[in-house]
């Protein structure tokens, strides 16, 4: 995979899809920033594995839902590296439940963690590429963004709009040179996945037409092609990573 960049910054990298990114990345030449907001032991330890396989990587700890951190960490990097070539804007939360018990505090949280951080990514991040005239943008968000989901109506909120703000960030990051999409996984295995009762984890099962859960491996490859000198002409795209369970 080319990348005519060299460093990448990845939310919520400590555990799950967004530590599978780093690796990947890594794999392919990039200088990973990893960032977490309380796993710092898991984020050190892959740092560590990192390094170890002879990529290069660094450990940022900030909250991506406090607009301060996020700016001062993207500063960070910026006195660090001299760029940031790229984003991954993954971290994110669920919080579960039905509509009607749901308060609005509940929304608003998930929406902050998942939908808020990631304005504040892409804009931060438009600032600084637009000064190179260089630059792409992933946005995690999910299936439940195109389909919906009963118990997740805060969270398909935040992914769904989430695709809209992509689509509206990559035409004002075009005539800059800066690109901006999305991916939309399905069910991935990860600590996000293993909460579900095994009943529903096969319920979801059956209705998958490649029958089993994707691997965060599969989800960080399309992240890289997206990144990539390879994806050179797509903006604004959604890639769906689903197993075909959303077409
Ligand atoms: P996960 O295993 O629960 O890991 C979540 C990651 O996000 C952790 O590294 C966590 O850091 C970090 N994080 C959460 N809130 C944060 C915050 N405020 N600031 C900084 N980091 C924060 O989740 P995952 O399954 O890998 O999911 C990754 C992304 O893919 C999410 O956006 C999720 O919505 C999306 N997604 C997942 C699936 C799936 O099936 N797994 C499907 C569709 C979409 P700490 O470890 O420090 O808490």
């Amino acid at each position: 995979m080319k990348f005519s960049g060299k460093n990448v910054l990845v939310t919520g990298a400590s555990r799950g899809i967004g530590a599978e990114i780093a690796r990947v990345l890594a794999g392919y030449g990039l200088k990973v920033w990893i960032n977490y907001k309380s796993s710092a032991e898991a984020a050190d330890r892959l740092k560590d594995e990192i390094e170890s396989n002879g990529g290069e990587a660094a450990v940022i700890g900030f909250d991506v839902s406090d607009e301060k951190a996020f700016v001062e960490a993207i500063k960070t990097i910026i006195d660090c590296d001299g760029e940031l070539s790229y984003l991954v804007n993954n971290a994110g939360i669920t919080k579960d439940k039905l509509a009607i018990r749901m308060s609005v505090a509940d929304f608003e949280e998930v929406i902050r963690a998942n939908l808020t951080s990631a304005f504040i990514g892409c804009k931060e991040a438009l600032k600084v590429m637009s000064k190179k005239r260089f630059g792409s943008v992933v946005n995690i968000s999910s299936i439940v963004a195109e389909s919906g989901n009963a118990g997740q109506v805060n969270y398909s909120a935040s992914k769904g709009a989430m695709l809209s703000m992509t689509k509206s960030f990559a035409l004002e990051g075009a005539a800059r040179g800066i690109r901006f999409n999305a991916i939309t996984p399905g069910f991935i295995a990860t600590d996000m996945t293993d909460k579900l009762k095994d009943e529903i984890k096969e319920e979801y099962i059956s209705k998958i037409p490649l029958k089993r859960f994707g691997e965060p491996k599969e989800v960080a490859e399309a992240v890289a092609f997206l990144l990539s000198d390879h994806s050179s002409y797509i903006t604004g795209e959604t890639i769906k990573v689903n197993g075909g369970m959303y077409m």
